[in-house]
């Protein structure tokens, strides 16, 4: 090692090697070197002047370097060389200079102030090294970067780079102005402080948007989520899809868009309320009692509940629409709907399953208590009074109530409860019969 530096330097201290050196590098400078005086003039010139400058080197020689200057008087040469001589240092910059044939040039220049002796005047080489198709390459890239900028900052929806270090931190890299319409937020807010939008997801959106954040980091799958965000009194439904990249460092970056689909939600919203409802009474129709009762068959059997359920059939129903008409018979279902819905809870499930026949799933109820809540609707129908062509009618209905066990079956447990409603018909209609061993108030069974 010891050895090789001395060669170094024994190589470098070499006088004649050292010409060498300055000759072969002024030689093959690929842009115009000059040696210039305190004045600027230009006192010698290197090999390659002629063909980046267009002047022959011999007419250049005792002129004043700023004739390069593409405004001899108030030229970047002129105030570069200034402003080396001043401060008697290195002046770097970029700088434009014309050449004989009229052409403007970007180049790197550099001054540098020569040592001098004791009474030698003092000397300053320049160096310009053409950077105009580099220059000009950076404008066109700068002006492309503004209008795919502007394209972006116009497009409806938000476009997004968010970043979650390995240690989970989320931050977002970049936001298009989009989001001033989406959220109401300034894009470079929520650049500086993530939590400005993300603490406005509401709490569940917010957990669900966290473990898809972490499955699309660990799987690099894409994220694909809806989730609805707080906007003052308001609220809207945003959809966020992106692709993640993982980085060697540990953090995930996602590319991605930012959708407001509060319109496409509302919709959704309107049609699934719409194959869900009965037309007539608006209460829940066949297909989703079945559906809902499903779900809550299932949450209650993971909790290991008991659900009741029961069977409603309105008493003498076609009598009615016999004497008084179908009218008549259409306005006492929708006064029995009506009451019924007011006796029960708002997530107790209440379905008009066929003609004057109705069913409920009475959620989060015992079944001592159920019989309760189902005795006083029974009271209520009573209650109602139709005004039919100036006669006042009353309405009864008969119930079945049974009882669907953590882990039994809707479908059995349905026909249960209508076993017991044919027997409250039998006995004489107006009334609630319990299926057979259904739980009596004392604990006992029948
Ligand atoms: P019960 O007390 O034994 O239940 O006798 P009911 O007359 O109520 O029973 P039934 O099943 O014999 O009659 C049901 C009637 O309900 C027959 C049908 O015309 C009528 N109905 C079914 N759907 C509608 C409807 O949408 N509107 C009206 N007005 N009537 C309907
Ligand atoms: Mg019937
Ligand atoms: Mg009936």
């Amino acid at each position: 090692m010891a050895l090789i530096k001395d060669n170094w330097r024994h190589w470098v201290s070499s006088r004649s090697q050292q010409a060498s050196l300055a000759s072969s590098l002024l030689a093959g400078f690929a842009g115009m070197a000059m040696l210039v005086d305190a004045d600027g003039v230009i006192l010698s010139v290197n090999p390659g002047f002629a063909r980046y400058s267009g002047h022959p080197a011999h007419t250049m020689l005792g002129r004043r370097v700023t004739c390069l200057d593409v405004d001899p008087l108030h030229g970047d040469i002129g105030r570069a060389l200034a402003s080396s001589l001043a401060r008697r240092s290195i002046w770097r910059g970029v700088l434009q200079c014309r050449r004989a044939d009229g052409q403007i040039l970007h180049q790197q220049g550099v001054f540098q102030p020569l040592d001098t002796r004791p009474g030698e005047s003092l000397r300053v080489l320049v160096t310009l090294h053409d950077i105009t198709d580099l220059y000009q390459g950076a404008l066109r890239d700068h002006a492309r970067l503004e209008s795919l900028q502007g394209t972006l900052d116009r497009l409806p929806d938000v476009v997004f780079q968010l970043c979650q270090s390995a240690r989970g931190n989320l931050e977002f890299r970049y936001l298009s102005a989009g989001l001033q319409a989406l959220a109401g937020l300034a894009p470079h807010s929520v650049m500086n402080d993530a939590e400005t939008l993300l603490a406005r997801i509401e709490d569940d959106d917010r957990q669900r948007l966290d473990t898809a954040l972490a499955q699309s980091a660990v799987s690099l799958t894409p994220l694909v989520l809806e989730c609805r965000l707080a906007l003052g009194d308001d609220a809207c439904w945003i959809e966020w899809r992106a692709s993640p990249r993982r980085y060697h460092d540990g953090d995930t970056l996602w590319d991605g868009v930012l959708l407001d689909i509060s319109t496409r939600k509302r919709e959704e919203q309107r049609v699934k309320k719409l194959i869900s409802t009965d037309m007539l009474t608006g209460v829940l129709n066949r297909r989703a009692f079945f559906d809902y009762g499903e779900a809550v068959r299932a949450l209650a059997a993971r909790h290991g509940r008991a659900v009741p359920i029961a069977m409603l059939d309105i008493d003498h129903f076609k009598r009615l629409n016999d004497t008084y008409g179908h009218a008549a018979g259409d306005l006492a279902l929708k006064a029995f709907a009506a009451t019924s819905r007011d006796c029960l809870r708002p997530y107790d499930l209440f379905a008009r399953i066929g003609g004057e026949e109705f069913a409920v799933m009475l959620v989060d109820t015992s079944p001592v208590e159920a019989r309760i809540v189902l005795e006083r609707l029974r009271a209520a129908v009573e209650e109602i009074r139709l005004d039919v062509q100036g006669e006042m009618l009353g309405v009864t209905v008969s119930l079945g109530l049974a009882v669907m066990p953590p882990q039994g079956s809707l479908e059995l447990a349905l026909s249960r409860a209508d076993e017991a409603l044919y027997r409250a018909k039998h006995k004489g209609r107006n009334r609630l019969v319990p299926a057979p061993g259904y739980p009596e108030p004392d604990g006992l069974t029948r």
